[in-house]
C-alpha cells in the first residue's frame, strides 16, 4: 500500500497541481490529508475541489479549516492570517464550507501502519517543535509512523534513539528516503502550499507501508502565478512575498 501524504495545502492550487503531477509518476494507492486545506492562498474552492476528487483514505482538519469555516474565532491569528481567513470565509462556496466543516479532528488511525494528525496527536492545534514536544507526542501514538503537519517544516524524528530530528538537508536536494521499519516515527512531510523552512518548493510525502519507507519530496512550482492570484484577490502582500522566500 502506497500513501500520498499531503499537508498544509493552504489554497495554493499551483503548488497542489505540481505535487500531484510529480507524485503521479511514482503513483499511489490512497491519499492522506493532514489538514489546513484552506487559508492564506487565493484558490480555496479549486483546492477543495481537487482534494475532494482525491477521495482521501483519511483526512483531518487543520486550524485554518476550522477558522475559515467559522467553527472557531480567528482571535489567535496574526493580522495577515486573519485577513486571509475573512477573505476565505467570503470566497468559499456554502457547499465547500459545509464539507470542510465536517472534516474530523485528529488524530485518525489510518491502519496498523500509521496515524495522522494536524498539529499533535494529543492536541490538534499544538505545534511539535522540540524534543519535549516529540517525546510527548510519541507517548500518544501506538502506530509505527505518525504523520503530522501544522509547522510547515519537513522533519522526521525517531523516538527510540532520542536523536535530534532529521531536517530537510537543503535546497539542492529533491528527495529524502527514510527507513521506518523500526516503529516510533513522527514525520512531518512539510507544506504543499506554504513551506517555511527556507526552501520555497512544495513539499509532500510518500509512505510505502509494505516496504516501510517514507519518501520526502520537494517540487518546484509556479510561485509567481500563485503570487499574482494573491495580489489580484487583494490578500495581504506578505502572503505573496513569503511564498518566494519559503517561510
Ligand atoms: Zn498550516
Amino acid at each position: 500500500m502506497r500513501y500520498l501524504v499531503l499537508s498544509d495545502v493552504h489554497a495554493n492550487l499551483e503548488a497542489l497541481h505540481a505535487v500531484l503531477t510529480h507524485a503521479r509518476i511514482a503513483g499511489w494507492d490512497h491519499v492522506l490529508v493532514l489538514g489546513d486545506i484552506i487559508g492564506y492562498g487565493a484558490d480555496p474552492n479549486a483546492v477543495v475541489d481537487e482534494i475532494r476528487a482525491l477521495s482521501a483514505r483519511a483526512i483531518v482538519r487543520g486550524n485554518h479549516d476550522k477558522v475559515g469555516t467559522g467553527l472557531e474565532p480567528a482571535s489567535g491569528f496574526n493580522p495577515s492570517a486573519r485577513a486571509a481567513i475573512a477573505w476565505t470565509q467570503h470566497a468559499l462556496t456554502p457547499e465547500h464550507t459545509q464539507w470542510v466543516c465536517g472534516l474530523p479532528m485528529g488524530p485518525v488511525t489510518v491502519d496498523e501502519a500509521c496515524t495522522i494528525c494536524h498539529g499533535a496527536p494529543f492536541d490538534e492545534d499544538a505545534y511539535l517543535e522540540d524534543q519535549r514536544d516529540y517525546r510527548r507526542a510519541a507517548s500518544h501514538v501506538t502506530a509505527p509512523v505518525c504523520f503530522f503537519g501544522h509547522t510547515h517544516v519537513p522533519v522526521a524524528w525517531h523516538s527510540a534513539e532520542g536523536q535530534t530530528p532529521l531536517r530537510w538537508p537543503g535546497s539542492g536536494i529533491d528527495v529524502q528516503v527514510l527507513d521506518v521499519r523500526r516503529g516510533g516515527w513522527l514525520i512531518n512531510p512539510g507544506s504543499v502550499g506554504q513551506p517555511r523552512d527556507g526552501d520555497p518548493r512544495a513539499a509532500y510525502g510518500l509512505f510505502d507501508a509494505a516496504a516501510r519507507t517514507v519518501t520526502l519530496v520537494r517540487v518546484p512550482y509556479d510561485v509567481q502565478a500563485a503570487q499574482e492570484k494573491i495580489r489580484e484577490a487583494r490578500l495581504p502582500e506578505r502572503l505573496a512575498l513569503r511564498l518566494a522566500l519559503g517561510h
